[in-house]
């Protein structure tokens, strides 16, 4: 085996734009979003055993995880493990030789169930990882491949195999890149327990059944404007997300961390995809700074993490740990 150590950066995501349709009969919803991937990430790394796999069964060991993992599988229920079974069979299904058993290390530095893809964005180092191991002893699979594991493994996770800023429609799967200027700094203030992603996607066809006024917004024309412009006050004014309604319904006390983010100065406060994490823009990384302090100081959030954007996606990293 020649690469012995593997180690990939899973960055966050937040939606600027999170435009929420009707569940459709497969139980999703149709989306219209725009992603930005964030600096903050978690850690992956793969680690090659000298014992030998199984010839069809799981390659994986053990995995173990660190940081902030409260909630978070450390069996096969987790992304990750997933994530390497699916593409480790895809390489078996071309004809691979045995494989050794391997070890993976997940350090969160993401919130778990904070609306920041953060299991999503796993999974796709999880591929990274996987793919740089793997295309060391076989013809390396193409990418499409990848994608449509990641597309099988959750929503979010294509975008952040790709990172950067992009358009989502369908699920949130069918992906095309934004032409976006600058670097966006946010502060993104943690509450101390998450909310479930289906739980928030109900809330909100709920509150539409019951006559609450809460239309999908679908067009992203001036937001995308704003972005090509790089005009950090427009983008600002034109953060969407439909998901803030129902997350506020199920979670009354983040109204009270967007008016302190706002208060304390950004630009913009906006509910994090499903929440309850709260994204604020700011004007640049010393106001980002600034009201992050601030917002620790109002006692109301357990962390306040400044964070730029756009990022990469999922991708391996030279150092190991
Ligand atoms: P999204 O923004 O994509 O809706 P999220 O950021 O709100 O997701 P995650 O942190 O991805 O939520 O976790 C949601 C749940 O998924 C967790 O509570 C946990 O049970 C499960 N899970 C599976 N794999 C992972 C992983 N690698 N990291 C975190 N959670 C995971």
């Amino acid at each position: 085996m020649g690469v012995e150590q593997i180690r990939a950066r899973a960055h966050a995501k937040v939606n600027l734009h999170l435009g929420v349709g009707q569940a459709r009969a497969d139980g999703y919803h149709e989306l219209v979003t725009i992603f930005q991937s964030l600096s903050l990430h978690d850690e992956l790394e793969l680690k090659v055993l000298s014992k030998r796999a199984p010839k069809h069964g799981s390659v994986i060991d053990t995995l173990t995880l660190s940081g902030q993992a409260k909630g978070v599988p450390d069996d096969e229920d987790n992304l990750v493990w997933q994530a390497v079974d699916k593409l480790v069979a895809a390489y078996r299904a071309e004809g691979i030789g045995q494989l050794p058993m391997v070890e993976l290390h997940l350090r969160k530095g993401i919130p778990v169930a904070g609306g920041m893809a953060g299991g999503s964005a796993d999974a796709a180092a999880a591929l990274r990882v996987t793919q740089a191991w793997l295309s060391e002893h076989a013809d390396p699979l193409p990418e499409s491949v990848l994608e449509s594991i990641a597309a099988e493994l959750g929503s979010d996770v294509p975008f952040t195999l790709h990172g950067g800023t992009m358009l989502g429609t369908g699920r949130g799967e069918n992906l095309i890149p934004v032409m976006s200027r600058g670097h966006y700094h946010w502060v993104l203030a943690v509450s101390a327990a998450g909310l479930s992603t289906p739980e928030v996607f109900h809330k909100l066809d709920q509150l539409r059944e019951s006559g609450r006024e809460l239309p999908a917004h679908t067009d992203t024309t001036v937001l995308s404007r704003s972005l090509l412009n790089g005009d950090v006050a427009a983008v600002a004014a034109n953060l969407v997300n439909d998901l803030q309604a129902p997350a506020i319904s199920l979670r009354p006390g983040l109204r009270q961390i967007l008016a302190a983010g706002e208060e304390a100065g950004a630009l913009r406060g906006i509910v994090s995809g499903s929440g309850p994490t709260c994204a604020f823009l700011c004007r640049d990384a010393a106001h980002a700074a600034e009201v992050a302090g601030e917002l620790i100081d109002s006692g109301l959030v357990i962390a306040a993490h400044p964070a730029q954007g756009p990022a990469e996606g999922a991708h391996v990293v030279p150092e190991t740990f």
